[in-house]
């Protein structure tokens, strides 16, 4: 079917796996059971109202009398050989179906709807509390569609395709058994003939389908050759190959008419199996019945019974292979979910923005800290670095591209941890800290800000999600962000558009600089922008930047040596080692890498 869609086979493991889904019916068992009743009943029902239309018609083609012999299986017990009587009965059946169905359907919408917020909730709870390693190794794409598109599988399943599949299964069980009660020969005749029919018009209306969606991509590339060809007209014309891409184009063309045509022609053959065959079978199945009928060995409302219920299995043969699809694709996205669910996440305390009474002093060391990322083991990215930082210092980390500079900072975060070595805060070792309490000391300046997409006040608060506007105000004065803000029309309440697509570069570096503010770190993490603002926008960052490091540890991802002269420190790192530390006047009278970085900048003026 959808080509590109992988489907999991159906195995003894997944089919393991996805019961693991029980968990999240059981809560809702009592309303999920009786959901299965009404669907079982309602089944139950069609088939005692096609058994009353098939009496209506036996009645209406024969004498009063007739056919009021028939008791037992699907005979109801009343006067079947008044109209009325019939159409009164058929009348109640179908009211007491339809409130039936209307409760399932509620019933079933209400225990889907639960389980799927609790199935939402758990899978994308489990994701965000992911380690950096798991975003490093998936695409964000993939993990956004697990989270909705194989979620809106399961839903599938559960709000219609199980209760279609048993409603379905019963209709043709219940309606074979009810044929074989009425005649056994023409029941027979009739399974040997439709259903095979139907499953080979199936498989055959599938590849029907095939041929025209090749038929649809030959006409889309035909498209991409003219579009190239028109965007591109001026290379066309140069080089005057007008033949050339008439060639191409005539050849895609030539390749639609071929795949078209042979379309048709499955398409019609498709039509003739169909008139041929399943209508063929029916006639069939029509001839024998009238046959046995005026044989006598068929009573006329059996007849029609037989007639109406036929058509009713075998619409429900054809239904049941389709819904059988959306189960098996149902089943593929509980294993995915389930997958998901079985990760180990980092131990992130979800409480709502716990204020946590720990407060870190800011020193920081590594001890012959080694590391390496988990996806790419062979790069030692890391070896053994051991420095100190003292809580307060200005620290620059400075060396070439691929050095391990943004390592170190995800390091001190605790995005990874080292695999040799200890990093400490205020001397204890970072995994004796609660990760959360942790990180909540910490704020990081990125190089590119990408904001969410609300307004500017949400932005900022989302340094202290519990901050009042005053608090909101002054984080923007101190971050030099005030002065735009104010500008716009809505102030605060401006909206960003989507990440934040409708700033300047400076304006968003300034919001994540007044969040950084609000959050009041005890050590700041700063990745300098490589992209040049101009010179007015990189004052005003850079002024809010020294204000925002004021008594607090920072660490700042240098890339413009001129910016870090006054550091307390600078550690120039070379190939994830230390080569050389001490403050800028100690490096340059050492004249080794950092000179020679310095140097080459200047020189790049
Ligand atoms: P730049 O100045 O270009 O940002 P950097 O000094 O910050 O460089 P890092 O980003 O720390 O350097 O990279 C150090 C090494 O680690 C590089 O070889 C890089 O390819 C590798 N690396 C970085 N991030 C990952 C990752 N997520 N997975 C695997 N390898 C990584």
């Amino acid at each position: 079917m959808e080509g590109e869609e992988k489907k999991r086979r159906l195995s003894k493991d997944s089919m393991r796996k996805a019961t693991r889904i029980y968990k999240y019916i059981k809560p809702y068992w009592l309303s999920f059971t009786i959901g299965i009743v009404m669907i079982t009943l309602s089944g139950v029902f069609t088939l005692l109202v096609t058994r009353l239309w098939g009496q209506l018609g036996g009645v209406g083609v024969q004498d009063a009398g007739a056919g009021a012999d028939v008791r037992g299986f699907m005979n109801l017990n009343i006067d079947f050989t008044s109209l009325s009587s019939i159409g009164v009965a058929i009348a109640i059946l179908l009211v007491v179906q339809a409130a039936i169905s209307f409760t399932r359907v509620i019933l079933f919408a209400r225990v889907t709807e639960n389980m799927m917020l609790a199935l939402r909730k758990d899978t994308y709870e489990k994701v965000i509390r992911m380690p950096m390693q798991y975003f490093n190794e998936k695409r964000v794409g993939d993990i956004n569609s697990r989270i909705s598109a194989d979620i809106t599988s399961i839903q599938d399943v559960f709000t219609t395709t199980l209760a279609e599949l048993l409603r379905q299964l019963i209709i043709i069980v219940g309606g074979i058994l009810a044929l074989l009660y009425f005649s056994p020969t023409l029941t027979f005749i009739m399974l040997g003939t439709l259903p095979v029919m139907i499953i080979v018009a199936i498989i055959f209306g599938r590849y029907v389908r095939k041929l025209s969606k090749l038929t649809q991509d030959k006409v889309s590339e035909s498209n991409v050759i003219v579009q190239e060809t028109l965007t591109g007209i001026v290379n066309v014309k140069s080089f005057a190959n007008e033949f050339l891409e008439m060639t191409r184009y005539i050849r895609s063309v030539t390749d639609i008419r071929a795949y078209a045509l042979k379309g048709a022609l499955w398409r019609g053959v498709f039509a003739s199996f169909i008139i041929l065959f399943i209508f063929g079978a029916i006639s069939l199945i029509i001839f024998k019945g009238a046959d046995l009928m005026t044989e006598g060995d068929l009573a006329k409302e059996h007849f029609f019974t037989f007639l109406l219920m036929t058509g009713l299995v075998a619409g429900s043969i054809g239904g049941i292979a389709s819904q059988f699809g959306v189960l098996q694709k149902g089943i593929g996205a509980i294993e995915n979910v389930m997958d998901i669910l079985d990760l180990t996440p980092e131990d992130i305390d979800m409480s709502p923005a716990a204020e946590s009474s720990m407060r870190l002093q800011g020193d920081i060391a590594f001890k012959d800290v080694n590391f390496q990322y988990a996806s790419r083991e062979e790069i030692h990215v890391i070896k053994d670095l051991n420095f100190m930082i003292k809580a307060g210092q200005q620290v620059a980390l400075v060396g070439p591209s691929g050095a391990g500079k943004s390592t170190i900072a995800s390091l001190i975060q605790h995005f990874y941890v080292p695999v040799s070595g200890e990093i400490t805060f205020d001397d204890k070792d970072a995994r004796s800290y609660e990760l959360t309490a942790l990180r909540r000391q910490m704020a990081y300046v990125p190089q590119e800000v990408l904001l969410f997409g609300g307004s500017i006040r949400e932005n900022i608060a989302y340094g202290k999600p519990t901050a009042t506007d005053d608090e909101i105000r002054k984080a923007a004065q101190q971050a030099n962000a005030m002065e735009f803000i104010a500008r716009f029309p809505d102030g605060l309440d401006t909206l960003v558009g989507e990440r934040g697509i409708q700033l300047s570069g400076g304006q968003r570096q300034r919001i994540a600089i007044a969040r950084a503010v609000l959050k009041d770190p005890t050590i700041l993490i700063l990745d300098e922008a490589t992209s040049s603002l101009d010179s007015e926008s990189e004052r005003l960052v850079q002024e809010a930047l020294d204000k925002l490091m004021i008594g607090r540890t920072s660490i700042v991802i240098a890339h413009r040596l001129s910016t870090i002269r006054n550091a307390d420190l600078i550690l120039v790192l070379e190939d994830g080692a230390l080569k050389e530390s001490g403050t800028h006047s100690e490096l340059i009278a050492m004249d080794g890498l950092y000179t020679k970085l310095v140097n080459l900048q200047q020189s790049n003026r």
